[in-house]
Parts: C-alpha cells; sequence; structure tokens
C-alpha cells in the first residue's frame, strides 16, 4: 500500500525533516533503517512499515543522515536573517528523544548548531548593513516546564526566584516581564552565553539529560534596528525552540510526577500543533491561551511571522511507531 501525505509549502510556514545515522548501539541490536530517501524526489521519504507497507511524506526539505550542520544552516540561514528586516520568526525542534533536536538547534563544540550559527550570521548580515542600519541584539533563554517559566540567563539561577509569567503589553504584544536580555555584539562571547543558559536547566536535577526531555528550551534573540537615514526604528523576536521530547511514556512509569510532567507535555505539544494549523488553514481563532508555550510565542506566530518546524526522526526500526507519530503530527501543522 502507498499512503500519500503531502506537507505542503504553504504561506508562512515551512516543515523540514532531518533523519539522523543509527547509532552503535542500534546497529549492535540488529536495527535496520525503515527510513527510505528517493533519489528522484528530494523532498519525499518513504517509511518501511514492519508489514513491509510503505508510507510517503513530503517536505520542504528533507535532511538526510550524512547531511552536516553546515547543510542545515544553509537552508535556514534565509529565514533568521529575515529578524533583521523586522520579521518575527519561530523555529522549532520537535520530535521523539535522541533523534537530535538539541544536536540540530544547540549543537556541540565541533558541530555548531542553529543556534550559534544564527547570531554568527545576524552579526556577519548587520556589519554588512551598516551604512544604512544600526542594530542591537540580545539574548534571552527561558525554560517552560510542568507549565512554569523559568529564567536561563538569570544573574543566580538557583534563587527561587521571581515567578515568570506572560503578560500583555499596552502595545498588544505578549511580553515576559522580568526576563533577563543579556546583550551581544560579537561571536566570541556567544558559544559561552548558550552554554551558560543550557546548564542552567539542569539545575535542581539529578540528571540533566533526563530533564531537558522533558522541559521546552526557549532562545530568543531580540533585534533592534534604527534605520541611520530615516530614523526608524524596528524590534523584532527570533525564537529557537528545543521542545520537550514527544515520545508517549510506557504504562509502568505513568504515575506520580512523571504522569504530571507528561500529561504538560502531551498538553503543549498537541496546543503547538493545534496553533500551527489553525495558522496554516486561516482559522478566525487561534487557540493561543491553550498553553504556556503557545502563549510566551503568541505575538510570533501568525500574521506575516515566519515558522520552521524540524521534524527530528530516527531511522530505527526500533523506533517505527514514535516515528509516524512525528511525521503525522508535521502533517497535520501544513
Ligand atoms: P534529542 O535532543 O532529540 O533528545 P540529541 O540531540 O541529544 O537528541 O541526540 C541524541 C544523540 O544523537 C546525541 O549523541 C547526538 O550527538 C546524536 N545525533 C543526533 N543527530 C545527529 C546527526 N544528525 N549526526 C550525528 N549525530 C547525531
Ligand atoms: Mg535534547
Amino acid at each position: 500500500r502507498l499512503y500519500n501525505e503531502v506537507i505542503e509549502l504553504k504561506g508562512n510556514i515551512r516543515v523540514f525533516c532531518r533523519c539522523r545515522p543509527l547509532n552503535h548501539d542500534e546497529i549492535a541490536k540488529g536495527s535496520t533503517s525503515v527510513v527510505e530517501f528517493d533519489s528522484a524526489q528530494e523532498s519525499e521519504l518513504k517509511i518501511i512499515g514492519s508489514d513491509s507497507s510503505k508510507k510517503q511524506f513530503k517536505f520542504d526539505h528533507i535532511f538526510r543522515p550524512e547531511d552536516n550542520q553546515e547543510a542545515v544552516f544553509a537552508q535556514t540561514s534565509p529565514l533568521v536573517v529575515s529578524v533583521l528586516d523586522g520579521f518575527n520568526v519561530c523555529i522549532f525542534a520537535y520530535g521523539q528523544t535522541g533523534t537530535g533536536k538539541t544536536f540540530t538547534m544547540e549543537g556541540t563544540a565541533e558541530n555548531r548548531g542553529v543556534n550559534y550559527r544564527t547570531l554568527e550570521e545576524l552579526f556577519r548580515v548587520s556589519n554588512e548593513r551598516s551604512d544604512i542600519m544600526r542594530y542591537q541584539l540580545c539574548v534571552s533563554m527561558l525554560e517552560v516546564y510542568n507549565e512554569k517559566i523559568k529564567d536561563l540567563l538569570a544573574e543566580d539561577v538557583d534563587q527561587p526566584a521571581k515567578k515568570l509569567e506572560v503578560k500583555q503589553s499596552a502595545e498588544g504584544t505578549q511580553e515576559v516581564p522580568g526576563l533577563s536580555e543579556v546583550p551581544v555584539s560579537k561571536t566570541d562571547e556567544v558559544w559561552e552565553l548558550l552554554k551558560r543558559g543550557s546548564r542552567a536547566r539542569s539545575v535542581g536535577s539529578t540528571n540533566a539529560n533526563e530533564l531537558s526531555s522533558r522541559s521546552h528550551c526557549l532562545l530568543r534573540i531580540t533585534v533592534r534596528g534604527e534605520n541611520v537615514v530615516n530614523g526608524q526604528r524596528t524590534r523584532s523576536h527570533l525564537w529557537l525552540v528545543d521542545l520537550a521530547g514527544s515520545e508517549r511514556v510506557g504504562k509502568i512509569e505513568v504515575e506520580g510526577e512523571r504522569l504530571k510532567e507528561s500529561q504538560f507535555i502531551n498538553k503543549s505539544l498537541s496546543a503547538l500543533g493545534d496553533v500551527i494549523s489553525a495558522l496554516a488553514s486561516k482559522t478566525a481563532h487561534i487557540p493561543y491561551r491553550n498553553s504556556k508555550l503557545t502563549h510566551i510565542l503568541q505575538s510570533s506566530l501568525g500574521g506575516d511571522c515566519k515558522t520552521l518546524m524540524f521534524v527530528q526522526i530516527s531511522p530505527s526500526s526500533s523506533d517505527l511507531g514514535e516515528t509516524i507519530c512525528s511525521l503525522n503530527f508535521a502533517s497535520r501543522v501544513r
């Protein structure tokens, strides 16, 4: 059987799919790849089912296991640069834990991800435009865990701290009053700053990786521009979001604290799916208020804002069920 799931390129919403390589553990356990790439159709892939059925998916772009961070950023950079033209932009990494969300967004020191490359590119382009535009860039980082907001760049992250909330400004935009903003002007200082924020995610938890898979991490780049010719000022936001793992937790684990967490994650990821699909279908009512995540991002989702979703998948036969779920989520977001 051949299914056709067409994810169209529509308006300001793009969906990219990135498939990581099979890892050593999977190979050792005899898992095989269930993802088939089409050499003629670069934007399509097929998933080979356990009953040898094939399901087909289409994206705006597909990154294969051998595609590196440069290749990913080459497709992403036009979108991130549009924040310098005054557009609000949101980029999400969605998928099961272990599929490469953090690898794509943060990356490693040797293989830096979208977050670092974005700042590098924004510095480069803003310098190029310095005879017309003066730009100031600021970075904020926050975590959403169990519907609570934590400032990851606060001076003292250990402090039980001020509670952060989303508030509407006099101009009608959604803001997070009190959230730290760090001005940045050169590449050197940025990697350390991003590391500091991501280290703060693990404070108070016994296992950093565990917690990071159950919270959303949002990096916000605020761009303030001033046209040196006519004095016109702009402010825009670029959000780079490493989402909580989309996997359904096993029945045995579902109790106590873990149950609460997984309910919050399910609720916020489906709220995000609802918002993006409402935007794509041009529905009048957009349900931003159904989760903290979509409420925070309200002013940067919809209107003439630009949205990009990376759907991260594993090629392994052992992850087939979750991979199909992620690809189905992506088709809903068209
Ligand atoms: P997630 O954030 O979705 O839980 P990670 O980013 O932590 O997943 O990735 C899990 C592991 O797989 C990490 O060790 C990461 O370095 C590796 N990995 C993920 N994507 C790739 C890729 N495209 N190429 C090489 N290694 C990858
Ligand atoms: Mg991660």
